[in-house]
């Protein structure tokens, strides 16, 4: 008979932070910067945890560029050549500390890693991606790229339970992407009814992260800076985003033109586009768990950047936060059944 867990599992959309009585005087008085020990690397670093996701469209290295000009951190697509890998980083030495570089499970990527690891000592980071981060496979294979890699700090993903959270720590790595399903050009649930709401997934595996000595990402569902805040509040060390830094100048694709407007192609990383791009088409055992989208063109990613630190500034501000790495001590999120009021939402015409 099949188990059903009767615990209720939310997303972002059904919580808010409770305001809580403060010193602060303004947003300008917190520090987004953290530092941060990794357990199984022993590296420390030091930045603004909020990651642009490794999809082709935002893990450019374009985007990497700008947002390392704030200390945000870009993990890398995999579909760079070792010597474009190469001309980056000897032309923005000091966007090296805020990069990771990707790589999927087979032979051909860890080849490749190996490679550009070789060619690129100053690189700290790698980011060890699938879909699927419950396969005895994945965990096997970061054993190996721990074996190799002694020093680097691994991401390892995704998943959403705190046992699986444990075992790739104790596996070797240091920090654990969460989050199937919640990403805005995802279709993971509709193709296959696996899922789990994406801030309780956090709220677990940061507890079980936690307890190892360990550190998590939140990977995923993100739509707004409130979001973002929430991923923080629920006990995320770092926040990737997909979706919120696409349609950028910095993003990849072409810029497209439609009766005067401008927008910029999105997709998910195992879409048929992104399949026929880089494989030449979804392999006939798979279903394709991405869409693909046209957004309007939202122009230089700094000022979506401002946005969204302005407004996690402005959330630690309301709960007392003086740090960001103090934001999950002070959080107590209320469960709501309405947050936002869109009664004007039609006729929006800015700011
Ligand atoms: P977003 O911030 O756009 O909501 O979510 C971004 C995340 O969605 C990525 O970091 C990645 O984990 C996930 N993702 C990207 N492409 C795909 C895809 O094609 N299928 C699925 N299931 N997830 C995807």
């Amino acid at each position: 008979m099949p188990r059903i867990d009767n615990d209720v599992k939310l997303d972002f959309r059904d919580v808010l932070f409770r305001p809580k009585r403060s010193t602060l005087k303004s947003r300008a008085d917190v520090d987004l910067n953290c530092q941060i020990t990794f357990r199984n690397s022993k590296k420390v670093y030091n930045g603004v945890p909020i990651v642009a996701a490794n999809m082709d469209s935002t893990g450019t290295f374009e985007m990497a560029k700008t947002l390392s000009q704030f200390s945000l951190f870009t993990t890398i697509h995999k579909h760079y050549t070792v010597e474009e890998w190469v001309a980056f980083c000897k032309a923005n030495p000091e966007a090296v500390k805020h990069i990771a570089v990707s790589s999927g499970t087979g032979e051909g990527d860890l080849a490749k890693l190996k490679q550009i690891l070789g060619a690129i000592p100053e690189i700290e980071f790698i980011c060890l991606d699938v879909a699927n981060g419950y396969s005895e496979h994945f965990v096997e294979f970061v054993k190996r790229v721990r074996d190799q890699f002694a020093e680097h700090t691994i991401m390892a993903g995704n998943v959403v339970t705190g046992e699986m959270v444990e075992e790739l720590i104790l596996s070797g790595a240091d920090i654990i992407k969460v989050g199937i399903g919640p990403g805005s050009v995802c279709t993971t649930r509709k193709k296959t009814g696996v899922g789990y709401p994406q801030l309780s997934a956090v709220i677990e595996c940061a507890e079980a992260a936690h307890g190892l000595g360990g550190h998590i990402m939140s990977d995923g569902g993100c739509t707004c800076p409130g979001d973002v805040s929430k991923a923080f509040g629920a006990g995320a060390d770092f926040v990737m985003l997909g979706g919120m830094l696409a349609g950028h100048t910095e993003s990849g694709g072409d810029l497209i033109e439609q009766n005067g407007k401008k927008f910029k192609l999105f997709y998910g990383m195992s879409s048929s586009t992104a399949m026929k791009k880089h494989v030449g088409a979804v392999a006939e055992y798979r279903a394709s768990e991405g869409k693909t989208v046209q957004i309007a063109y939202r122009g230089d990613v700094a000022d979506t950047v401002r946005d969204i630190l302005g407004g996690v500034r402005s959330t630690c501000t309301y709960v007392g936060a003086s740090k960001l790495g103090e934001l999950s001590g002070r959080t107590t999120f209320i469960r709501v059944n309405q947050q936002i009021n869109d009664v004007y939402s039609a006729f929006n015409v800015g700011n």
